[in-house]
């Protein structure tokens, strides 16, 4: 699903999502893509578009990530320790600004931005758009494992399985070193940091209740195959199990 609203001849991306679901579940899950982007926090859409694919493949299974947290009492405090815990990743100065400089922009785009981790170049095609992933999911039994320990951690919420989700899919692939992320949304003030090594990190405070900006980074190796790694991202069927 994706939802927009037209501002003078502006296109503002609102609202997306995407899954792999059985046959019998697509009603229920159009009626809940169709809420969200009728009641987003970010404003009305006045445009939606759904599409809906038959997948034929046989979905690749990635593990998901473990699941971990971190509560700074502070913008500053946040962007602080994510600096810090990237660097570890090595990922260079250069390109965590980069990062932030986009997410900062307040220029939202529907999708991720690709940054080299060294040299902190922008290499998606598309920087109005950005690389959206999609093609992903989870399978039925680890979902409901995924709800028992999500209702633990007192954040079992789609919003927090959907990011999971993608972060697994996204970790998974051998060019991707970390991704960055800070929702677009201004009542949601959670962020992550995730890679294999870091695992889906959750961290507070990333950005002042009520600021309508955000945006997703991934960074990967400087010798990345660019179009390998979209194709995997935007189009290869990815079923997470616990
Ligand atoms: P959200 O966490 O849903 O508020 O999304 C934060 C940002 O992540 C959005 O502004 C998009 O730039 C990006 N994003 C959201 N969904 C995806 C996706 N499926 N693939 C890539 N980027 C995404």
């Amino acid at each position: 699903m994706r939802a927009s609203q037209t501002i003078d001849i502006k296109e503002i991306h609102i609202s997306g999502a995407e899954g792999i679901y059985d046959k019998e579940e697509i009603s229920k899950v159009l009626n809940l893509y169709l809420n969200r982007a009728l009641n987003h926090s970010r404003g009305a859409a006045d445009k939606i578009y759904f599409s809906i694919e038959n997948i034929k493949t046989v979905p690749i299974k990635v593990k998901l990530l473990p699941i971990k947290s971190q509560f700074p009492n502070s913008t500053e405090e946040a962007r602080d320790f994510i600096f810090k815990n990237l660097i570890k990743q090595n990922i260079s100065k250069d390109a965590i600004g980069q990062a932030f400089n986009i997410i900062d922009s307040g220029k939202t785009m529907r999708g991720a931005a690709i940054i080299s981790a060294k040299k902190g170049l922008r290499l998606d095609p598309n920087t109005e758009r950005g690389v959206r992933v999609s093609r992903l999911g989870i399978d039925k039994d680890s979902l409901r494992k995924l709800n028992r320990r999500l209702s633990r951690l007192k954040i079992n919420t789609n919003r927090v399985k959907e990011a999971i989700i993608l972060a697994s899919k996204v970790a998974n692939h051998d060019d991707l070193v970390a991704e960055l992320c800070v929702s677009d949304d201004p009542d949601y003030t959670t962020g992550y940091i995730a890679s294999k090594e870091l695992g889906y990190l959750r961290i507070s405070n990333i950005k002042d209740f009520g600021d309508m900006r955000g945006g997703r980074i991934f960074f990967i190796k400087e010798d990345a195959n660019i179009s390998e790694l979209i194709e995997y991202l935007e189009r290869t069927p990815v079923l997470i199990s616990l």
